[in-house]
């Protein structure tokens, strides 16, 4: 297909540092994108030339019993593309007929190639956290991508969303996307109990996250963007009947239906676009942590 617009990822800043090493190079990274069917391969179905797409970069073999059983984050041989295969920053990349889906009308192709990765992730983290309507949600971090999606998914669901984070600025923007209130912190203590808490920083805001949890509530957590080793009060944790939760990526179903929120109006906060020949400058820009939102490269 050829790539009108793809969005960065952390992930990205991780390949480039050789976590992990490519197995070849040269490699192109990736994940996000949505563009046009310009080329079918032979015994496609599902697609035909010009049709427009958006890319979900989950892989997977698509007949084990964990594919089957549409458990595919569970398969022997899952992987990401832009991670363990080429990725969506080129003119153009080769994907499977399952790896895409109909762009949403109405979409911009910025928007359209930046919702996949982060959204699904964040979908995952919150159906598996159980989020519920009129349940609280605080999102650790604002302004990151998947904590951006999480935000607006979470108000989709009909939850109170509070936010952190440490620059005011982004507290702001967080209220303006709907957020009820959003805590300026350096990783103290904020002043709301939450049902469930939505963190990717790992070690950093740990504290803050695990004290912010109502007795019964559900830590969720996706990454560890500035430390993977946290300590675990496990007398707080049992006694207060806490869970902590691990999630990553999402199903090929849990795709289709992101894509159906976002289809109805879920919003996709784009931070920045650059050209593609800009590359540097956007890696640049998501490795500041300045952004507020997804960082998208226009093809
Ligand atoms: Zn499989």
């Amino acid at each position: 297909m050829d790539v009108a617009a793809s969005a960065l990822n952390h992930l990205d800043l991780w390949l480039r540092q050789g976590l992990p090493k490519p197995k070849a190079f040269p490699m192109v990274p990736g994940c996000d994108g949505a563009g046009t069917v310009a080329v079918v391969g032979e015994g496609v179905t599902r697609w035909q030339v010009g049709d427009e797409v958006v890319i979900n970069p989950s892989f997977a073999c698509g007949r084990c019993s964990e594919c089957l059983g549409d458990r595919s984050v569970f398969c022997a041989k899952w992987g990401i593309m832009g991670e363990h295969y080429w990725g969506s920053h080129g003119e153009a990349v080769t994907v499977g007929e399952a790896n895409l889906v109909r762009k949403p009308p109405g979409l911009s192709w910025e928007e359209a190639g930046a919702y996949g990765l982060c959204g699904l992730t964040a979908y995952r983290m919150l159906r598996r956290a159980r989020l519920s309507a009129g349940e609280t949600l605080l999102v650790v971090g604002a302004g990151g991508g998947v904590a951006t999606a999480a935000s607006a998914i979470g108000q989709r669901f009909g939850a109170r969303v509070f936010a952190t984070s440490r620059d005011p600025a982004k507290c702001l923007r967080a209220t303006e996307l709907g957020a009820v209130e959003a805590f300026v912190s350096q990783g103290g203590p904020v002043p709301v109990k939450a049902d469930v808490v939505l963190d990717s920083a790992g070690s950093p805001t740990w504290s803050l996250s695990t004290r912010a949890l109502k007795p019964g509530g559900r830590l969720v957590t996706c990454g560890g963007t500035g430390g993977v080793t946290v300590e675990v009060n496990l007398a707080r944790l049992f006694l207060s009947q806490q869970e902590v939760i691990g999630s990553t990526m999402g199903t090929f179903t849990e795709f289709d239906e992101l894509t159906g929120l976002v289809a109805t109006g879920l919003p996709v906060v784009v931070d920045t676009v650059y050209d593609l020949d800009d590359y540097p400058t956007a890696l640049k820009r998501l490795e500041s942590g300045a952004q507020f939102g997804k960082v998208v490269l226009r093809h």
